[in-house]
């Protein structure tokens, strides 16, 4: 197949169905980390094709869902600060916070502005020299080399009023996190958008070390069912492996360039998860040497509610572990929607509750 409408053709989905259909001998239970693939695999009614040996589940792929309370409360305290200006992508200034969210903080007078890119807070910094614009760094290693690469070009203007606070984070350490607290899988369908950058190669060590298998998984459904398929082979073969079916984007090394910007300007640090609690080195920490872009050195002492609780109805964490069901929330689609998001996975398009939410009748 070579063009997305191949890729969507009905016709060869059901093909792809009916091979899983054919060659499932048990039920398998596979989870899906990105939060792209749970908005696909919900897009486009996956499950409603799939027989029902095949249970999906989502994990903590979902970049805004998985960034705890206490990022949340540092950035509305930031947004408080005087002569700051918060930039951010869209969905993360809807997440709530202990008291406020972003959204609420703009409201009431704080700058805060969405930007699509972090070199839009670079060129917001260098056209407001008076100002400090922090950009808040979230999301997995799709999104790091973006950051870095603003940091980079910062350090190289000698730009002295812009900032990161890095919530960034690496995803195998939440997978293997998945793995020992015992969520019954049988493989992963490992993010594309991720293995893009890091290569298949960083998922290597799951079929090694834990006898589960993996396929990096593009995000169109004949893409996905084709993981499936290819998911029910190993375990029907016993012979799971780290395979790659998005192959048209996908390579076991991954982008060589987009790898060695992380690594000059992060460096990997313990990292706090929504629903995982801390994990080891799952996080990137903003280098050394380039310690003046890192707001939480900046405005270290910070005032504010950095820490607190959450929601207690809301199941978030359960969900992101793959132990519970958006619908199994109380709060979902009652007093939780899209609109008016309870919870951090009902924010982002990319939750597995907004997904739940907006295509109802696979929940
Ligand atoms: S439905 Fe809302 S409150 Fe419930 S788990 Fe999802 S985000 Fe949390």
């Amino acid at each position: 197949m070579k063009f997305i409408s191949e890729y969507r053709d009905s016709r060869s989905a059901e093909a792809v169905a009916n091979a899983i259909r054919h060659e499932a001998r048990r039920n398998y239970t596979f989870m899906e980390v990105c939060g792209g693939h749970t908005a696909a695999i919900h897009r486009f009614g996956i499950p409603s094709i799939l027989p029902p040996e095949i249970k999906l589940l989502s994990g903590p792929g979902c970049p805004v869902c998985v960034t705890p309370l206490g990022y949340v409360n540092k950035a509305v305290a930031l947004s408080l600060e005087r002569d700051v200006i918060i930039t951010s992508f869209g969905d993360l200034i809807r997440v709530p916070g202990s008291s406020s969210s972003l959204w609420d903080a703009k409201a009431s007078g704080a700058d805060v502005r969405i930007v699509i890119s972090a070199l839009d807070a670079v060129d917001l910094a260098a056209a407001n020299p008076d100002k400090k614009v922090v950009f808040m760094g979230i999301g997995f290693e799709t999104t790091a080399p973006g950051t870095a690469a603003a940091i980079n070009r910062a350090a190289g203007e000698d730009l002295k009023n812009f900032c990161v606070l890095s919530g960034h984070k690496i995803m195998p350490p939440a997978m293997e996190a998945v793995i020992r607290e015992g969520t019954a899988i049988d493989g992963f369908i490992c993010p594309g958008h991720v293995a893009t950058i890091t290569g298949s190669s960083v998922f290597d060590f799951i079929p090694r070390k834990y006898g589960l298998g993996c396929v990096v998984s593009g995000f169109e459904p004949a893409d996905i069912l084709l993981s499936i398929l290819m998911l029910v082979r190993q375990v029907n073969s016993s012979a799971p492996a780290c395979e790659i079916e998005y192959s048209r984007v996908v390579t076991a090394e991954g982008n060589l360039k987009a790898k060695a910007l992380m690594n000059k300007v992060f460096q990997p640090e313990d990292s706090e998860w929504r629903g995982l609690g801390n994990i080891s080195l799952s996080g990137l920490g903003i280098h050394d040497a380039f310690r003046y872009y890192d707001a939480s050195v900046l405005f270290d002492g910070l005032t504010g509610e950095e820490e607190g609780e959450e929601n207690p109805s809301c199941l978030c964490g359960e969900v992101l572990r793959g132990r519970k069901r958006p619908s199994d929330c109380r709060l979902f689609a009652k007093s939780c929607t899209p609109e008016n998001p309870a919870g951090a996975c009902m924010v982002s398009s990319e939750g597995a509750c907004n997904a739940f939410y907006r295509f109802k009748k696979d929940a």
